[in-house]
């Protein structure tokens, strides 16, 4: 019969007695049935004050207004419906007679709190009002039983301030001018200063106020003073700052505040009173340690305002034993009941404690870590709760240096939040002046329009890179992740002038100049003025038996995208399991091989491309041996040639600048030391001016209206079959080279770029006879793979004539995502945002998978290979290899690996490992 009973009360009750709907809930009226059902009736305030009342935490008394009222209510013109507010009314009738006070009594008066409170925390971002039902009767019973004149007073002006500022939009500060001029008349300069008979000559002059501004007198009705209140939470739910809130956390509009109306207790009736806020453990840290503040004879508002500094919460053990005892025991009964660090506020009115709050803490990412493991030893939850409980997100900050929250921040612009942490630096324009700065020993941001392949030095010495255009994955991103730099790129809000050396914030016209400091929050996307302390992120020994738990769960195998061995180095020791892309095109853009593909590039036939490649195997080899080597054995993909020719060379219009520059000056030498350096490439020709014009001819002849459509991918080793031949070979001279020495080595070839089954076939033919000669020459056979990406949607819907000769594939999310939206990568920052606020896009698609239509080509694309090779390893490499979401559904499309930058993979480990709690399948060996 008990289990019965406890079986009912534990089901939500959404209808009244009498199959109405039910609007409105006594505290303690629903429990808390795991679904969270409550959380999104009642919202998180509610519903934590109802689960504290069933527990018997002693809780003032009230009523929540569900949060499907808010919809109500601006469906109904933004008017609180009849019936709700006869429910409320009646609900109201229990709470006097639970209390035995009426609002409005001049004997006993009742006295409520009106707040908000939707499913998620949204701190500050509503409406409360304290004190309701203080009228110029009711005040006087308050004088009466508590014999406190001042305090009754103090509360009723208190009251007239929030109210006209919250339900009558007569700003609260209006009144502080009207206190200020008393207190100057007065010569003092503190609130407690002012006596019983200043604020009862207030509370006359604030009603005063009020009826010559609004032309009505201050509502003594408490009933209206209710209505009043309960209306202006449901609107500040579409107050800007909410709406502002919600689209940063992706809150849904739809979900609604519920509003409730709480009997209040007092902290400031004398020094056996008091207020505070607290956590049951630390929430930057994790560490188990009571974490809080309180003022004694102080209202709640009190403690945030910081008027008054408040005293650590260990304190009050001495100020009142026997509460702070009480205070530990509640907590630590709340912490256990709700299975996670909790935030709470209380009251202590003379000598009494009242739980006002409490909900799960929002924590740091070191303190989501920490106190996730520390709650398994202690048996509070289990291991797979540990896991889910983490976010991603979180795990990032850990990896990254991080902004000191303390720091005061001058927010200017707001761009991508392309690669996460903290970077802080002076600003410079160009990728040289960053390396001459750098080598001064000076930290600099490297600021520019957007950023090309021959910035990557640049890139590599500055602290972060900020880029006007270019979206999530530009240049700058993709490179920024890869290196682990701080990158905020598309940041529209800014103009750069990098003749000028400037950057202009366009919408208040701030100019940063060449050495000015700025930071950027990669995390956030902040362009910050000045010079922001960071801190070095703590990886705490907890970090490890976490991951080591991530890793138990998940049956995605987790890779990273890396050129060069610093960066597999960094992969490896974040838990990757192989290379899943190494762009070898990043190799040549380094000082020593760029001449020689310029070389190759401006050979006008076979033989001289042949003798540029010559002098670039040993090179390449040796870049491939180094990433051999670090992996340490895990597998390793060796892309091969993606972009454009024309990126290896200069700038077309700086070309035809320096032209005209040398011609108007009647000269035959350019200053553009970038220029210089590509002339000595030259053979024919004798003065730089002749020279440039060669050159010029030669990129006007690669220039191509749409290069990302254009002339790269296998395209260039189709036309140019030298470069695949020597690639191949680079490749496996050295798997040979280094599998001598004891190493097994299988490298995994990947073409790029491939639409059609007889590309990829091409290209094959050539790794096949380069590697079968390779062999011959060498005496030794070593197996090798060759796998294509999946970039293109016809390669998608064509998977199983490709996958009979691919040995693998990787999905190249970034091109697939370009070419099956027609959206340019490089380009689409520009109208992104725009999409997303209305909302035809939740997401930017190159950084969080769309699943509709690019998802739905991999899928198809999957369902294809393996149908023809039911065994075909397929993993990703796009830049959505390393977003969570996109992990997840790659683990239920079925793939074995993602491959993302290095910083993402512990994120992506965990991202997958959460897949896998959520979505069971079986492991993946590949
Ligand atoms: C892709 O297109 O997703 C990819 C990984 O290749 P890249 O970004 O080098 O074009
Ligand atoms: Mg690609």
């Amino acid at each position: 019969m008990a289990k019965k009973a406890a079986k009912k009360a534990k089901k939500v009750v959404t209808k009244s007695t009498k199959g109405k709907k039910k609007f409105v809930y006594f505290f303690g009226d629903g429990h808390a049935d795991g679904t969270g059902k409550m959380k999104e009736l009642l919202g998180g305030k509610g519903a934590g004050l109802a689960e504290m009342t069933n527990i018997g935490v002693p809780v003032p008394p009230g009523l929540t207004i569900t949060t499907e009222v808010c919809t109500l209510f601006y469906a109904n013109g933004k008017k609180t419906p009849a019936e709700v507010d006869a429910q409320m009314i009646t609900y109201l009738g229990k709470l006097e007679e639970s209390i035995g006070k009426k609002l409005g009594d001049a004997k006993d008066p009742l006295l409520v709190s009106v707040r908000s409170g939707a499913k998620f925390s949204m701190p500050g971002m509503m409406d409360t009002i304290l004190n309701l039902g203080i009228n110029d009767k009711s005040v006087m019973g308050i004088i009466k039983n508590t014999k406190n004149e001042r305090f009754a007073y103090d509360s009723y002006r208190r009251f007239i301030q929030m109210y006209s500022d919250v339900v009558m939009d007569l700003p609260k500060v209006k009144f502080e001018h009207l206190i200020d001029a008393r207190k100057e008349k007065k010569g003092i300069k503190l609130d407690i200063d002012f006596t019983a008979q200043d604020f009862k000559d207030m509370v006359e002059e604030f009603k005063s106020f009020y009826k010559k501004q609004l032309g009505s007198e201050f509502p003594q009705d408490p009933l209206v003073q209710l209505r009043g209140a309960r209306d202006a939470v449901f609107k500040s739910w579409m107050n800007d700052r909410a709406i502002y809130y919600r689209k940063s956390y992706d809150i849904p509009d739809s979900i609604g505040t519920a509003v409730t109306v709480q009997s209040m207790v007092f902290g400031n009736m004398g020094n056996d009173s008091g207020t505070g806020v607290g956590f049951t453990r630390n929430p930057a840290t994790g560490e188990k340690v009571f974490y809080g503040e309180y003022l004694l004879n102080a209202q709640g508002e009190d403690v945030v305002a910081g008027i008054r500094t408040p005293n650590p919460i260990a304190n009050l053990g001495k100020d009142m034993p026997g509460c702070f005892k009480q205070l530990r025991e509640v907590t630590t009964r709340l912490e256990n009941h709700n299975r996670d660090i909790q935030d709470f506020e209380f009251t202590i009115e003379r000598g009494k404690l009242y739980m006002l709050q409490t909900r799960s803490a929002k924590r740091t990412g070191l303190a989501a870590v920490r106190s996730a493991v520390e709650m398994v030893k202690e048996k509070l939850i289990t291991i797979k709760e540990a896991v889910m409980r983490v976010d991603e997100n979180q795990i990032d900050q850990l990896l990254h240096p991080v902004f000191d929250i303390k720091a005061e921040k001058k927010i200017i612009a707001k761009g991508l939040n392309a690669s996460p942490g903290a970077a802080t630096g002076k600003a410079v324009f160009t990728a040289d002046e960053a390396v001459e700065w750098t080598e001064r020993g000076e930290k600099v941001i490297l600021v520019r329009q957007e950023t090309s392949p021959d910035d990557i030095h640049g890139m590599d010495v500055a602290q972060g890179i900020l880029t006007a255009r270019g979206g999530a994955t530009s240049h700058a991103a993709v490179v920024a992740r890869q290196m682990g730099k701080v990158c905020v790129a598309g940041c529209e809000d800014i103009a750069v002038n990098a003749e000028k050396k400037t950057m202009t914030v366009r919408k208040n016209n701030i100019v940063i100049k060449e050495g000015d400091w700025i930071s950027l929050d990669g995390t956030t996307g902040q362009v910050m003025l000045g010079k922001v302390p960071t801190v070095e992120p703590k990886l705490v020994g907890e970090f490890g038996t976490f991951m080591g738990w991530v890793d138990s769960f998940r049956t995605l195998k987790v890779r990273a995208n890396a050129d060069v061995p610093r960066d597999a180095e960094t992969a490896l020791g974040f838990g990757a399991e192989g290379i899943g892309l190494c762009r070898t095109e990043h190799m040549f853009f380094d000082g020593e091989k760029l001449p020689y593909m310029q070389e190759m590039i401006l050979a006008t036939n076979e033989e001289g491309r042949r003798e540029a490649l010559a002098k670039l195997l040993p090179m390449q080899k040796a870049d491939f041996k180094g990433l051999f080597e670090t992996m340490k054995g895990f597998a390793v993909t060796i892309r091969f040639l993606d972009p454009p020719l024309h990126e290896f060379l200069p700038k077309r219009e700086d070309l035809m600048k320096a032209v005209t520059v040398m011609e108007l000056k009647e000269t035959n030498s350019t200053e553009d030391e970038t220029i210089k350096k590509a002339l000595l490439l030259v053979k024919k020709g004798e003065t730089d001016l002749d020279k440039a014009k060669i050159l010029l001819a030669r990129v006007e002849d690669l220039h191509e209206f749409n290069p990302m459509l254009g002339h790269r991918g296998c395209r260039l080793g189709i036309t140019y079959p030298e470069i695949s031949e020597m690639q191949t070979r680079a490749v496996i001279e050295t798997a040979i080279e280094l599998n001598k020495t004891g190493k097994k080595i299988v490298p995994e070839i990947m073409i790029p770029l491939v639409g059609n089954v007889k590309e990829l076939l091409n290209q094959k033919k050539i790794v096949d006879e380069t590697a079968k000669k390779v062999m011959e020459e060498k005496g030794v056979k070593i197996p090798y793979m060759v796998g294509t990406m999946i970039e293109i949607p016809r390669a998608a819907i064509t998977a199983d004539e490709i996958a009979k000769e691919a040995d693998f594939f990787s999905f190249g999310t970034n091109d697939l995502t370009q070419t099956a939206l027609g959206f340019s990568r490089d380009d689409s920052g520009k109208f992104t945002k725009v999409y997303m606020d209305e909302k035809i896009f939740d997401k930017d698609p190159f950084q969080t998978l769309d699943q509709g239509g690019v998802g739905k080509l991999m899928a198809i694309a999957i369902k294809l290979g393996r149908s023809v090779k039911p065994k075909l390893k397929i993993g990703i490499c796009g830049e959505h290899g390393g977003d969570p979401a996109s992990i997840e559904f790659c683990h239920k499309a079925g793939l074995d690996y993602v491959s993302c930058s290095p910083y993402r993979v512990p994120i992506a480990r965990l991202a997958a490992a959460k897949a896998a709690l959520t979505y069971p399948r079986a492991k993946s060996n590949k």
